[in-house]
């Protein structure tokens, strides 16, 4: 019998190894049966088999090929794990067994629980499960980050981040379009995917195809977006370097597929500084691709952020920042004074730029910032938009977020006093009224 609603989904699981293999095992069946899995001795009861592997000698490999094989013929749905799955990064096992779900090496509990999630859902019961199907979130229902990679390739030298966190390691897309589905189901109306560097997504996955219902799925950012885009949320897109692929993404925001919004954080507008900060896509003509962006979705939002102060910026390499920053036209702008990060080998280049220096530059950016932002709102007045009611204040007082503007670091639409309204509905508003931050607006249809 296979998993239905009262029945829990049943995993076999066949050893093989060394004892490290087996603390592997225990760790996977200790959280299979946390998460309310049926362990089972046979092949015939289980839903889904799994076979950690032993790849040390000759006889240990076709032991474990000869146990795959085995439970594919009378079972069919087999996760292999262990050392022998490390091999040739996985193709030595499917070159043998192709019908194998997933393959993945010893001591990647994660990796082998997402492929008995794809494969066999953990059953959910309302009644006793504590945490729901989309999990427990900080955010407000009606939205939600969705993290798609960790870890990042880069090597910017004011950042310590791929010393901490290490390098990019992208999500399996069907694991993120899963979590993206329960979170909807969960109502959210707006996901909005974070990384380290979005764009880079599956390139460390050598952009591998997955399946998602059925579907072929790449393991790249614009296959990822155009699968979300299907899901009929909003989709705003975080940390997302400008490199040349991103154009590719463009169309699905022309089609309404994902929010025409971008948060580009490009840190230097002089490309001595930005050659010195070592930022991926610098050698990129950043304005031209920016223009080009704004030439195929018009309404394009763009919010940044940059650092000024960088030890070695002059004068002149400011007054290059400025000029971009008005040549760019960039919606919403962050700037922060360069400080550094113990362990940043930003540290050790010369010419630290004194405080007081620093403070003024990043006053004097924000002078020109801000009528930038003011005029790019400005130039929204009139226009009416669909959004989403992100607070009901005292009063009835409700304050609303469009898809200019990210939760938490954009600006708000101020709507006044609506009586009926809930966080999380959609509204149209007309826009009456912007200054250098916010929008002011009635609702016209709810
Ligand atoms: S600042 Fe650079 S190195 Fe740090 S996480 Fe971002 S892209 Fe990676």
């Amino acid at each position: 019998m296979k998993a239905g609603a009262n029945t829990p989904p049943k995993v076999g699981f066949v050893s093989l190894g060394c004892p490290k293999a087996t603390v592997d095992s225990e760790r996977i069946l200790t959280q299979l049966r946390a998460e309310g899995y049926l362990l089972v001795g046979d092949y015939a009861s289980a839903d889904v088999v799994v076979v950690n592997t032993c790849g040390f000698i000759d006889a240990a490999v076709e032991e474990s090929l000869e146990a795959i094989g085995e439970a594919l013929n009378e079972n069919g749905k087999v996760v292999v794990t262990g050392c022998l799955g490390a091999r040739e990064g996985g193709d030595f096992v499917r070159g043998a067994h192709p019908k194998v779900l997933a393959v993945t090496g010893p001591n990647q509990a994660g990796a082998v629980l997402d492929a008995i999630h794809a494969a066999l859902p953990p059953a959910h019961d309302p009644y006793t499960d504590l945490v729901p199907p989309q999990g427990l979130r900080l955010t407000p229902p009606h939205y939600a980050y969705l993290k798609i990679s960790e870890g990042c390739n880069q090597s910017c030298s004011f950042c310590i981040i791929p010393s901490m966190r290490g390098k990019l390691v992208s999500r399996a897309p069907d694991d993120i379009l899963r979590e993206a589905e329960a979170l909807v189901a969960g109502g959210a109306k707006e996901l909005l995917v974070i990384s380290q560097d979005t764009g880079a997504y599956g390139v460390d996955r050598k952009y591998r195809t997955a399946f998602h219902n059925g579907r072929p799925l790449k393991t790249r950012i614009t296959d990822l977006c155009a699968a979300l885009g299907e899901l009929g949320v909003w989709v705003r897109l975080h940390y997302v370097y400008p490199y040349p692929h991103i154009d590719e993404l463009l169309p699905l925001m022309a089609a309404g597929k994902i929010l025409p919004y971008l948060d580009v954080p490009l840190q230097h507008g002089s490309p001595r500084i930005l050659k010195a900060m070592r930022r991926p896509a610098a050698a990129e003509k950043t304005l031209d691709r920016i223009l080009g962006w704004r030439q195929a979705v018009p309404d394009l939002t763009i919010r940044s952020t940059f650092i000024v102060g960088f030890p070695g910026e002059t004068d002149a390499d400011f007054t290059e920042l400025l000029d971009f920053l008005r040549a760019a036209e960039l919606d919403r702008v962050g700037c922060f004074a360069y400080s550094a990060v113990e362990g940043a080998p930003a540290n050790a280049i010369a010419g630290a730029v004194p405080e007081s220096v620093k403070e003024e530059r990043r006053a004097a950016f924000m002078a020109v910032q801000e009528a930038i932002s003011r005029q790019r709102l400005q130039h929204r007045v009139g226009q009416r938009q669909r959004m989403l009611v992100d607070a009901v204040g005292r009063g009835g007082k409700i304050t609303a977020r469009s898809a200019s503007d990210a939760p938490e670091i954009d600006g708000v639409v101020h709507l006044g006093k609506v009586a009926g309204l809930q966080v999380g509905d959609w509204v149209e508003v007309e826009i009456n009224r912007a200054d250098a931050h916010d929008l002011y607006g009635m609702v016209v249809s709810a």
